[in-house]
């Protein structure tokens, strides 16, 4: 209350002040600026432009990270436009480095996103403002952060050490989603970056020029032949575990095979053995798994 008074005060007569320190709140839109001379105000940061996009409304999943799995691709125009950025503030290089491994064919089976390499604990960029849609550990993924924007278009970043964000929660152009690492499928640490429309790859290199660390266009037009339309259902990052991973509307279940264990179990799905045994009835961190058992595991 003092603190106000004064605040108010000083306000009234005019006096000059400086800031010597800002404070966050609960709201990370918000925050409180300290003064010099003992007063303080609080300070509304302008928040995303497109943060009520209708893109966030339709197809909105959170525990999947293809959203669209049902999509008919035959549904989408022959050319995909969309408007990516308005002024070159409104985009971000996710991790500025080469392209080591890029989109397209790799050992016979499709990569569906760009490579770049980075070291542990480097932070990763969310390349346009949005909205977080999924996070989690899936697969050859590893820990993976999935962000739609205003656009509808999906970012994918894959193999992180640690996920700093939340589903359903804005993103700023620029802001860290998480911080790189090698989790999942993944040789050492590196980004694997996706970019995504209605759940079809296409090559992150159509927009983003990693060389000159510049986005290409302003706007994407894309012929829909350049989307990956068989990579919807198993991404080559995940269809290795596919097999044995069940999603109903209620969970995630896995079906025990040979060598399975809990402790595996709890690794390759993000979680503990305790959380995975709640989940279970008679099951106990010693129970023995019979190949063939559903566990759910989220
Ligand atoms: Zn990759």
């Amino acid at each position: 209350m003092f603190l106000l008074f004064l605040s108010a005060e000083i306000f009234a007569q005019g006096i000059a002040r400086v800031s010597v320190d800002t404070l966050s709140t609960a709201d990370k839109y918000v925050k409180i600026v300290i003064y010099d001379n003992m007063t303080w105000d609080s300070l509304t940061m302008p928040k995303p432009k497109h943060i009520n996009s209708e893109q966030y409304d339709s197809d909105w999943v959170t525990t999947d990270h293809n959203a669209y799995r049902n999509f008919d691709i035959a549904t989408l125009p022959d050319t995909i436009v969309l408007p990516l950025i308005e002024d070159s503030t409104d985009f971000c290089m996710p991790r500025i480095g080469f392209v080591y491994s890029k989109y397209g064919w790799r050992h016979g089976r499709a990569h569906t996103g760009s490579d770049i390499p980075l070291n542990v604990g480097d932070p990763v960029y969310s390349a346009f403002e949005g909205k977080v849609r999924y996070t989690g550990y899936c697969g050859g993924y590893g820990n993976l952060v999935v962000v739609r924007h205003a656009n509808g278009l999906e970012t994918y970043y894959g193999h992180l050490s640690k996920i700093l964000v939340r589903e359903n929660e804005p993103v700023d152009v620029g802001e860290a989603v998480g911080l790189g690492g090698s989790t999942g499928r993944s040789t050492g640490p590196h980004l694997h970056f996706e970019t995504r429309y209605k759940g079809f790859p296409f090559d992150p290199e159509t927009i983003v020029n990693w060389k000159d660390t510049t986005l290409r266009c302003d706007t994407l037009v894309l012929p829909r032949n350049k989307l990956n339309s068989t990579a919807r259902y198993s991404s080559s990052s995940s269809s290795s575990s596919s097999a044995s991973t069940v999603e109903t509307g209620d969970g995630t279940y896995h079906i025990i095979r040979q060598g399975d264990t809990l402790s595996a179990l709890a690794r390759k799905y993000g979680t503990s053995v305790s959380k995975i045994c709640s989940l279970n009835n008679n099951l106990t961190p010693n129970t023995v798994l019979q190949l063939g058992r559903k566990v759910r595991v989220r």
